[in-house]
């Protein structure tokens, strides 16, 4: 049975979001063990309830006027290495960055590029978390869940998750099906990262990219790269009120690419090449903050109702303190239509949007 104290009537998401956005949950009931979370979400189904499982509130956009249903915040602990050797099981709840540093210092490579990604590690899956030449589909070997459909807890293995960019099967199901219980990782044995494929973060590690470095100073550097862009949350910078990236950055077939480049050259010139990299299949992905800047969107833009892009990355949009979930989503509509308005290409939101959309 959950305690009394455990649930709440009286909660503004906007306390839950790293956005500072968000009306009243009509009930709140933090969990702190599997069985709490299971059964939370077991009354919520038996009763008709909508869900919303909660975690650090840094991928979601909730509509000022709340979220008329139940919110389950995950507040599970826990880190095993009993599964394996170099393997790491961690408890839905556990704080992302905390576990990263952990894995830095005990030796164990893998996830040293995904330093400093707010949130907690029970969301990882659910987009595939990635940055810096890293995703968790990396190094995950299975996940624990509670299947809201059999009501029974499973373990998926890893190639049944159905990772992808920013995607896999836990975000791609509309019904919010699966809930995650616990994560686990297989990582290297080393002090070494894995290779540094992403050239900007082998530039300020002085080596070339494919080489290996220490993975404490990977981690500082990407720690530091993030907060030159406003990507590491910190209070005292309104540039990390946000919801990290925005926008996913679009994946086109060679005819859209032509098309967008024959766009960007008509504005800037004939030698303008569009960024690019390869996303199988023929496909590429194309930065959508390259995008939005060449449609004319410049970092600090805003409207002047508190909703802006941040001053230091494109592809963030920022609550500068008196902002509205209404302000925010307005802003990201402007840039999605002028983007589409200048090159045919409609971006995506990349946050969870809930009651709320574009
Ligand atoms: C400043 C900043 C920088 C960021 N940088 C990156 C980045 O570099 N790369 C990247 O990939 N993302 C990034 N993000 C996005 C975000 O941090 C990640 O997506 C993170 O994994 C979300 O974790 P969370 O616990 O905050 O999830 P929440 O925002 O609370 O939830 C996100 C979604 O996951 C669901 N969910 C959460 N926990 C569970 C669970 N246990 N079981 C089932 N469903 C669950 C929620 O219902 C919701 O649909 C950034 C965000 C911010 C604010």
């Amino acid at each position: 049975m959950l305690r009394p104290s455990s649930a709440s009537r009286d909660v503004q998401l906007a306390d839950f979001t790293t956005l500072r956005l968000g009306g009243p949950a009509r009930a709140f009931v933090r969990a702190s063990t599997d069985d709490e979370l299971i059964a939370a979400v077991r009354a919520a189904d038996d009763a008709g309830e909508p869900l919303l499982i909660l975690g650090g509130g840094s991928n979601l956009v909730v509509s000022d006027d709340g979220y008329d249903g139940t919110v389950v915040q995950v507040a599970t602990r826990g880190i095993s290495r009993d599964a394996g050797p170099g393997e790491l099981t961690v408890a839905a709840g556990e704080d992302w960055d905390a576990v990263v540093a952990r894995t830095v210092a005990e030796h164990l490579a893998g996830l040293e590029c995904l330093s400093g990604i707010p949130g907690l590690a029970g969301a990882t899956p659910i987009q595939n978390v990635g940055a810096y030449g890293q995703e968790v589909a990396d190094t995950i070997t299975a996940v624990r869940v509670y299947d809201r459909v059999t009501r029974a807890v499973l373990t998926k293995p890893a190639d049944q998750c159905g990772f992808g960019y920013r995607t896999s099967v836990f975000k791609h199901d509309q019904a919010h099906r699966f809930v995650v219980l616990g994560v686990t990782f297989r990582l290297a044995a080393q002090t070494r990262s894995m290779p540094v494929r992403y050239a900007e973060l082998a530039a300020a590690l002085g080596v070339a990219p494919g080489e290996q470095a220490d993975s404490t100073e990977v981690r500082s550097a990407v720690i530091e790269l993030r907060q030159r862009k406003g990507m590491v949350i910190d209070p005292a910078d309104p540039d990390t009120r946000s919801a990290g990236s925005f926008f996913l950055n679009p994946i086109v077939d060679p005819a859209t690419l032509a098309r967008v480049e024959a766009a960007a050259q008509a504005t800037y010139g004939p030698d303008t090449t569009v960024p690019r990299f390869p996303a199988g299949d023929g496909q590429v992905k194309i930065p959508a903050a390259w995008l939005i800047e060449r449609a004319g969107f410049t970092k600090g833009y805003s409207q002047g109702d508190g909703a802006r892009i941040s001053t230091k990355h494109t592809l963030a949009l920022v609550n500068s303190g008196s902002a509205t979930t209404a302000a925010v989503l307005a802003l990201a509509r402007e840039i999605r239509d002028g983007v589409h308005a200048t090159f045919g290409v409609t971006l995506a939101p990349e946050p969870v949007l809930v009651n709320a959309k574009l």
